[in-house]
Parts: C-alpha cells; structure tokens; sequence
C-alpha cells in the first residue's frame, strides 16, 4: 500500500516559513490500494493539493472520515472532484443520534459558512455512517470502532491483501487509564492497531503540554508511544501535529520520541514524523508475505 501526507497538521491550519518541512495543511492522508484506486483518509485542508493531483484519475472517490471536527473536513468545499459533475463520491463518517452524517456535514457546507450547498454540488455525492462490522472498498477490507475522542470518533483499519494500515489521529487512549497497565480489551483503538503494517496516531502534545489538555481528546507522547508498543504496531507514523509546533520543535519532539521508543523496545527506524508531501510504502510483516 502506497500512502501520500497531504497534511498532517491537527486543530486549524498552521501555515508560515516555520511550518514548512512538517506542513500546515490539516489532516489527510492518500493511501493507493493494490488495484490503483485511491481511499482518502480525512478531509482537513490537505485534500485540496490531493483533488487538484486526482484530476486526471478515476471519478469514483471513497473518503473516510475519523469525524467532523473542523481539521477534518475544512477541505471538502476546495476539493476539485465535488465540482466535476462526472465525478462519483462517497463519504464515510461516524453515526450520531443526533443528525444524519449529511446534516452534520451540510452545517459547514451551508450558508452562511458557504458560498454553496451540498445539494448544490455538481457531484454526485453520498453520505454513508461506517457500519459497525467490516465492509469493502475496492480490494481493501475497512474496520471502524469508535475511540476516545471529543464527540463521536472513529478510527479506522485498511486491510489490502497482507498489509494492514491503523487511522486513528484524534486519539486520547491514556485518558483516565495507565496504558502501560491496562488490559488490552479495555484499551481504547487497541484491536484497529494490533500489530497493524503502519499505525498512523495522534502525537499532538509532549507530556508537559498535556498536563493543561487533559481530556481535550488528543495524546500525550508518553502515551502515542505505549499504546504503538502495546498494539505491537510495526511502524509508528506520529501524526495531527500541534499548530504552535514549528518544524525546529517538531524535530527535537521526534529526536526524544525516537530514543524513548527504542528504549520500550520499538525496532530503530520503525517510528517516523509525518510531514505534508511525503510518500510512504507499507509492507506486511514478512513472515505474513511467507505465509502467503
Ligand atoms: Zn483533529
Ligand atoms: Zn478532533
């Protein structure tokens, strides 16, 4: 599976020559499914740069979304496909009592937020709660729970042939629980990152920041990095960088995170900052690809 960062940034956009090595778009992810098709992982201000690299591809467009935080949606009304009429797109987001994921959505694609309507939108959109047991895209098989979070969350897990990919970058699984204790079927996201290929996870705060966010729905790195090495995730991709984070910050962060996964027994190069523009590769383990 082949993934492209298209903004890594969490909370609003953070945009400046400080910011430009890790980016300042908000979150969204590309991942490349065996068959070519693209799933989109987030709709922060990323997908923009995406829609306008998709244009020459397939019409058919399947994003998922974690939930409807502004950081992640702000870029549904700039992606080029939701103004091309033979485009075809889905949208997947957590469920809700309280409106259907397309009022939700439609609160910020409305006026006075927008200059258009959803239903004004030449595209041909629709709107689809994940449901709560596995369903398919293309060749990949798709996994969502809720996770801890403000308001409903979800993570995801994209399977594609032996490779597994775990989505989870609103996450605050240490809230009220000692990760490094607790069982693991009470750990909030732990069967959506088990021994995942690839974990993509929220790194938002270093501990000493956490102590004035708690319960503000994001991790801490004690605990981005206790629950990678408890889920036995492969590879680390921290992830949803915090706007007052420059690029010289957020070099020193990964250089301490770095040290501390090896020192709980994470594999040297097997954790990785995501920054806007770059490519990565996610293989399976090889004794998977040996299994077959
Ligand atoms: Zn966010
Ligand atoms: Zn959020």
């Amino acid at each position: 599976m082949q993934l492209k960062v298209w903004g890594a940034r969490g909370s609003v956009p953070a945009p400046g020559p400080e910011m430009n090595r890790y980016g300042g778009n908000t979150s969204c992810v590309e991942a490349t499914l065996s068959d070519g098709s693209a799933l989109i992982l987030d709709a922060g201000t990323g997908i923009r740069g995406l829609g306008v690299a998709l244009a020459a591809r397939n019409p058919r467009i399947h994003i998922l979304l974690t939930h409807l935080h502004l950081d992640h949606i702000q870029g549904l009304m700039f992606f080029p496909p939701c103004f091309r009429s033979e485009s075809e797109i889905t949208i997947w987001g957590p469920t809700s009592p309280e409106a259907s994921l397309e009022e939700r959505v439609a609160r910020y694609i409305s006026a006075p937020l927008s200059p258009v309507e959803v239903r004004e939108l030449p595209c041909e959109v629709s709107f689809v709660d994940a449901p709560p047991s596995e369903w398919e895209i293309g060749p990949a098989k798709i996994r969502a729970e809720s996770v801890t979070h403000r308001g409903p969350t979800l993570g995801y897990r994209i399977t594609d042939g032996g490779t597994a990919l775990a989505y989870i970058p609103d996450h605050e699984p240490g809230l009220g629980a000692p990760l490094d204790s607790l069982e693991s079927d009470w750990i909030s996201g732990y069967d959506l990152a088990k021994d995942a290929d690839l974990l993509i996870h929220d790194c938002q705060y270093t501990d000493l920041e956490h102590h004035a966010h708690v319960g503000w729905g994001h991790s801490r790195v004690t605990d981005t990095l206790t629950f990678a090495r408890r889920t036995d995730a492969r590879r680390l991709l921290m992830f949803h960088h915090d706007p007052l984070h420059p690029d010289d910050f957020l070099d020193s962060f990964y250089a301490t995170a770095r040290e501390r996964w090896e020192e709980l027994g994470g594999e040297a190069g097997a954790i990785e900052m995501a920054a806007e523009g770059h490519s990565l590769e996610v293989t399976p383990a090889a004794e998977k690809v040996a299994a077959g």
